[in-house]
């Protein structure tokens, strides 16, 4: 069975993985197993909700970089992209700060490993609080005890609080300057936030420590099948550990559409900064 690397570079969604099943992880990023199934049926349905996906994050970036509007629309024609831009557009950006980096990659170095954040935007105010904003194209809004349970909800604030910004020297941020939104475009007025602030900090430095140590250790042949059959209905991996051949519907699905995606392979790593894992 395949080590973890040492370059191995952990991130929300992997960690998110060996949360809901250790076999996945294992499956997906240790022996790199291609992925057999559908995740979900109609999978027709679910690959143009993937690709509008990404051309609505596509749009947000040029939009935050600068480029007109009346350009950006004709590449939000087809609903329900043209739906989440025009929602968008009205308030999507509502109460952020004006200063603000699209799809950006932050990095820091956690038990000996490196622990990679990729935000889809980061916003400065005048007095330094610091905002991270996830834009969601899930059909479903998940509610906020939940997501504050997600690994994005820890990950991303921690690294963000100690590696900072380069636009700041990249001092670290104490973390009750750091807001984070999830901005969904299925209920565009209705954002979900929570302030970070130290003790969580502190928390989340030690269970993402000890999760990693935990991986790490693990030399499991087979590492162990989640016990909660529902993930697996929208696993790619049911055929391979017999848990069904049948995918789950799309309506139902839980997870976030974007982490079914082509991320974190698609990880740009010349984003990163040398930091010595
Ligand atoms: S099918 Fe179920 S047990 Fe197998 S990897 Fe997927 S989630 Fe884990």
């Amino acid at each position: 069975m395949p080590d973890l690397e040492a370059d191995f570079r952990f991130t929300q969604v992997c960690l998110q993985d060996y949360l809901d099943c250790k076999r996945r992880f294992q499956l997906r990023y240790l022996i790199k197993q291609p992925w057999p199934a559908h995740v979900v049926e109609p999978a027709d349905a679910f690959e143009h909700h993937i690709e509008q996906g990404k051309q609505f994050h596509r749009l947000v970036q040029q939009y935050v970089l600068g480029i007109q509007v009346e350009v950006l629309n004709r590449f939000a024609v087809d609903p329900p992209l043209a739906d989440w831009w025009q929602a968008f557009l009205k308030c999507g950006l509502e109460g952020i700060p004006e200063v603000r980096f699209p799809e950006h990659t932050r990095a820091t170095s956690l038990a000996g490993y490196g622990l990679v954040g990729k935000y889809d935007l980061i916003a400065l105010s005048d007095a330094g609080e610091v905002w991270i904003v996830d834009w969601k194209t899930s059909r479903r809004v998940p509610g906020m005890n939940e997501l504050r349970l997600r690994m994005q909800s820890r990950v991303y604030p921690f690294i963000l609080s100690r590696e900072g910004l380069r636009h700041t020297g990249n001092r670290p941020i104490e973390p009750d300057r750091i807001t984070m939104r999830y901005w969904f475009a299925g209920d565009p007025r209705n954002p979900k936030e929570f302030t970070y602030h130290q003790e969580q900090y502190a928390e989340d430095q030690e269970f993402l420590e000890n999760l990693i140590h935990e991986i790490e250790m693990t030399a499991d042949e087979v590492f162990p099948l989640t016990e909660d059959k529902q993930v697996c209905r929208f696993c790619l991996y049911r055929s391979l550990c017999d848990r069904g051949v049948e995918a789950g519907s799309f309506s139902d699905l839980v997870s976030d559409v974007e982490d079914l995606g082509e991320w974190p392979e698609g990880i740009d790593l010349d984003q990163i900064e040398e930091i010595a894992f």
